[in-house]
């Protein structure tokens, strides 16, 4: 509980109208997209660098903990304030896109953008922003460079720390950093901006973004590979990408996904489909983009293919991303909770992962539909429980934690995209030795001694 001495002080750093600690604001700042409750004992929206600053010299002064905080949907926990204090929310005043510079392909935001809104803005010039995570309509930068987020396009264009050019950003004793440069080349000095991207608010708060920008593609065409089985799909993924194919996305879904989708929401999709791939092309050139579906229907009939389809107008492209979009509502017909990962493994990997995966779920009794970004390794990977049994949810921890280790072995990670958080910190020891694991804490304790951002968060020492 915070004295109410510290919340005068902190109306008198932002202003009146911009500290709140009644019970509404409270509730509506206590989640994120993990549905876990933590309430903070203020919220507080900085107007601005200034402002993020003094707050942080005077909680850092007090030992009053602090989460930032974008949109609140992060997966894993980042954003909740499990160890109360103030929730510093980026999204009322400091929202702004303060630049795009078209000569040098540059775009200067603060972190409570929604990531949409630059992608809109860029597009309006010509240009491009890439990185569109699902929650792109209202996931903010500051949150997508804290989590490094992926998204859909990341197969060809990469994720956010390969547009994130430059960062300022304000550590717990109030000091003001600037990582970076507007420069494609920076080799000056440690690469601070990569230590803060992913970092989950734990070392300095965000205050400004500078975005690589990229000349926007003309065509784009939609392809789905209809497969037997899943462990086909998986060797056509890596196979046809070192054959030369470069999608911007290369989508993957199961017939447990399939089914679900065709039960829950009436989506129309081959009825025998062991597996799907489904993706975009793109190129500034139509034969570009031709040879591009050349290259996939090739490669993707060589491993088994029964079908491939190209969708030739914007409604059929349209039919394919709604089923893509909508993998994950679809699959609470097998069970009311969603033991939801994003491991990651290198793609030669994908058809044992997958197969153990499902090895697993059955050892457990569970049924474990999976989908995901298989162009870039990345697996969602669902253990479907009944969330009002504890012992099945006991269980369900289980067969993820041997997942983690399976995935581990095979040379992947914990997370994709979805960050460590609190949900996935009891499983850092099986990814991380312990002088990498000390290494995280020296870091830590670096930028912030007294721990007062985002404690707990991450598996760091406490
Ligand atoms: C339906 C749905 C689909 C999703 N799809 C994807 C996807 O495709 N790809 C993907 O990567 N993720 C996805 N996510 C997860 C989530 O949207 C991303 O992790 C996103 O980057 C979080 O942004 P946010 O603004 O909501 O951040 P929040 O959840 O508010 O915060 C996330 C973390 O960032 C920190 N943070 C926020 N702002 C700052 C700041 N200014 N300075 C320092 N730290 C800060 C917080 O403390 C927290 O640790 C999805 C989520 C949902 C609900």
């Amino acid at each position: 509980m915070l004295e109410p001495k510290h919340i005068q002080t902190l109306k008198e750093i932002v202003g009146e109208e911009n500290v709140y600690s009644d019970k509404a604001h409270l509730i509506a700042y206590s989640y994120d997209a993990t549905r876990t409750r933590f309430e903070p004992d203020a919220v507080v929206f900085p107007r601005h660098e200034e402002d993020v600053s003094r707050i942080l010299v005077y909680c850092n002064h007090h030992g009053i903990v602090i989460t930032p905080r974008g949109a609140g949907s992060g997966f894993t926990g980042g954003a909740l304030p499990t160890a109360g204090g103030i929730t510093l929310a980026m999204e009322k005043h400091m929202n702004k896109i303060l630049e795009i510079d078209m000569e040098n392909m540059v775009a200067v935001v603060q972190p409570g953008v929604v990531n949409m809104e630059l992608q809109k803005a860029a597009e309006a010039v010509g240009l491009f922003y890439p990185p569109d995570p699902a929650s792109e309509e209202y996931s903010t930068l500051g949150g997508n460079v804290s989590e490094n987020a992926g998204g859909m396009r990341a197969a060809k264009y990469g994720i956010t720390k390969d547009y994130v050019m430059a960062l300022r950003a304000v550590r717990p004793n109030g000091d003001i950093i600037r990582a970076g440069k507007r420069t494609i080349k920076d080799v000056a000095g440690y690469n601070i901006a990569g230590v803060l991207i992913a970092s989950e608010g734990t070392l300095a708060v965000t205050t400004e973004i500078t975005l690589k920008l990229i000349p926007k593609p003309k065509f784009t065409k939609a392809y789905m590979g209809v497969f037997p089985s899943v462990d086909d799909a998986m060797n056509a993924v890596f196979k046809s990408l070192s054959a030369g194919a470069n999608p911007v996305a290369m989508e993957f879904m199961d017939s447990l996904v399939v089914h679900a989708l065709k039960e829950k929401l009436g989506i129309e999709l081959p009825e025998d489909a062991g597996a799907l791939l489904i993706g975009d092309v793109d190129g500034n050139v139509a034969e570009e983009v031709a040879f591009q579906l050349e290259i996939l229907e090739r490669s993707f009939r060589e491993n088994g293919a029964q079908d491939f389809t190209i969708a030739h107008n914007a409604q059929e492209r349209d039919t394919l991303w709604v089923a893509r979009r909508n993998a994950s509502p679809s699959i609470t017909i097998f069970g009311s909770k969603k033991l939801n990962e994003d491991i990651s493994v290198p793609r030669s990997m994908l058809p044992i992962a997958l197969k153990k995966i499902y090895e697993i779920g059955d050892r457990y009794d569970f049924k474990v539909p999976c989908f995901g970004h298989a162009g870039d390794g990345n697996i969602h990977v669902n253990v479907m429980v009944d969330g009002s049994d504890a012992k099945q949810l006991e269980l369900g921890e289980q067969a993820i934690e041997e997942i983690f280790e399976m995935v581990v072995e095979l040379g992947g990670t914990l997370s994709g995209e979805h960050g460590i958080g609190t949900s996935k910190a009891p499983f850092m020891s099986i990814a991380f030795n312990p002088a990498e694991l000390a290494l995280f804490g020296a870091i830590k304790e670096a930028f912030d001694p007294n721990n007062i951002l985002n404690p707990g968060k991450m598996g760091l020492p406490h």
